[in-house]
């Protein structure tokens, strides 16, 4: 069957310097030769792969629609291992739609969302950890995330796990020998050497595992919200943090009276900030409601920061929120260091705890500090592998249960068929993730995600 030709605006739509509409498929050179003139005389069809030719984009009359440049890859030395051709034209929504419609006149057809990197994937371009790592890639939101879709795209999880599966493949193919030949006297191969590398199997899986749920934070963001008690400094906080003033800051107590929601980047680490208002007791409706709202921040936010007052006492609703908050992850923040003590910082004995003066916006690197040893990300070395989405936890847990239960079979003398049948499930797991033994609806799960052109 043969496959169409694809088309699609590569660049996000909108005002820019240029935008980029990239045709993927067999006849992609022959059809961008029907629309697209060099102003040296000479067809696409006639250049090698790698040109570019200077030209102009024509309608179906021959009037010109743009200025273009066009970009030849000739299969399979391509991001899609397809012949491509990107025509760069002028920035803008209104010239890179006609530039495609006029592409589609000419033969292809519109590309669906991820179809590109697809098609990469099926002619062996990538493997599925690497086409995910370009989604990672494009949507991180810090240096940190970028680091970690870079490391993907660059193969650390295809090769961990190429390592875990060359050590499961050694052990079945040792389990069949052993099987067949149980009295020849084959050096390496008894129980205690199949159990061996099992154990190592099992490490490593659990290894990549624990990688993950750091990655998320560092992908996602942490679901961060600030707490306190009325005039702590919380929104003076906020706002430094944010480089703007995104709260209200008076000395009045209960001015934030609903939460105030916000995105911000400390160091490599992406905040999803909420400020909340002041816990404490009160008879005013609206405030009340507001107290409610922070409470319940408090229960689903991964991290808080716990704002106190450095120039006055420790009073019954600081205590209160220290006891709400002891089992949490969380963050002491005292502020107002400007101002003389009189905070008794003995009773934070027992938390992380920071020292800031939000108004005088010092106490950053301090936090940030804080931040990465409380989420633990100063432990994720730049060199390690990190798993980037719930797809591929998935695959290494099956491999890593499939590996316990062969480990299991193996010590409670079962049948070595019976251990042989769970190193298969775990090495079935290993391959769905590189893509290697994947079926078409997980296939097709994972490329509707991207976004149309990628
Ligand atoms: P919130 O009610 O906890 O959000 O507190 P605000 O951020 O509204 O601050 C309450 C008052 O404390 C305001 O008058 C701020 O200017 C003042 N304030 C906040 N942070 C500091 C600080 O670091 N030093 C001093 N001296 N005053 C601060």
């Amino acid at each position: 069957m043969s496959v169409r030709t694809i088309a699609a605006i590569a660049t996000p739509l909108g005002e820019g310097g240029i935008s980029v509409i990239r045709i993927s498929g067999e006849d992609a050179i022959s059809i961008a030769d029907k629309c697209f003139y060099a102003f040296s005389g000479k067809a696409l069809s006639a250049l090698d792969g790698y040109m570019a030719a200077y030209g102009k984009v024509v309608d179906n009359n021959g009037s010109a629609l743009d200025d273009a440049v066009a970009l030849v890859f000739r299969a399979p030395k391509s991001y899609t291992g397809e012949n491509v051709v990107e025509i760069s034209v002028h920035g803008g929504t209104v010239i890179a739609r006609q530039v495609l419609r006029r592409v589609l006149e000419c033969g292809a057809v519109l590309a669906t969302g991820g179809e590109f990197t697809k098609r990469a994937f099926l002619n062996g371009k990538l493997d599925l950890t690497k086409a995910e790592s370009v989604m990672g890639l494009i949507s991180a939101r810090n240096d940190a995330a970028a680091k970690i879709s870079r490391g993907a795209r660059e193969g650390r999880i295809s090769r961990d796990t190429q390592d875990i599966l060359n050590k499961l493949l050694e052990t079945a193919a040792s389990l069949a020998a052993f099987a067949d030949y149980p009295d020849e006297d084959i050096p390496n191969l008894n129980e205690e050497n199949f159990a061996a590398l099992l154990d190592e199997c099992r490490f490593k899986c659990e290894k990549l595992i624990s990688t993950y749920d750091t990655g998320r934070i560092i992908r996602e963001g942490i679901n961060c919200a600030i707490v306190g008690k009325p005039n702590v400094g919380k929104s003076t906080l906020m706002n430094m943090l944010c480089g703007s003033d995104r709260s209200i800051v008076t000395n009045i107590a209960g001015t934030t009276r609903d939460v105030v929601e916000t995105t911000v980047n400390i160091g490599d680490v992406t905040l999803n900030l909420a400020d909340t208002a002041g816990i404490h007791d009160t008879n005013d409706t609206v405030e009340k409601f507001g107290v409610d709202k922070a409470k319940e921040k408090i229960d689903n936010a991964e991290l808080l920061l716990a704002v106190f007052d450095n120039s006055s006492a420790i009073d019954n609703d600081d205590r209160q929120l220290l006891g709400s908050i002891k089992d949490k992850k969380c963050i002491i923040i005292l502020n107002k260091t400007d101002l003389p003590q009189q905070f008794d910082k003995q009773e934070l004995s027992c938390f992380e705890t920071i020292e800031i003066s939000a108004r005088e916006g010092n106490g950053m690197a301090e936090l940030c500090s804080a931040i990465n040893r409380v989420c633990k990300l100063e432990m994720l070395s730049p060199d390690d592998t990190v798993l980037i989405n719930e797809r591929q936890r998935d695959c290494v847990n099956r491999a890593l249960n499939a590996v316990v239960s062969a480990s299991d079979a193996l010590a409670y003398g079962m049948t070595l068929d019976a251990v042989g049948v769970c190193i298969d499930d775990a090495i079935a797991a290993l391959l769905e993730l590189t893509g290697k033994r994947v079926t078409n609806e997980v296939c097709d799960e994972i490329f509707k995600r991207f976004c149309v052109g990628k």
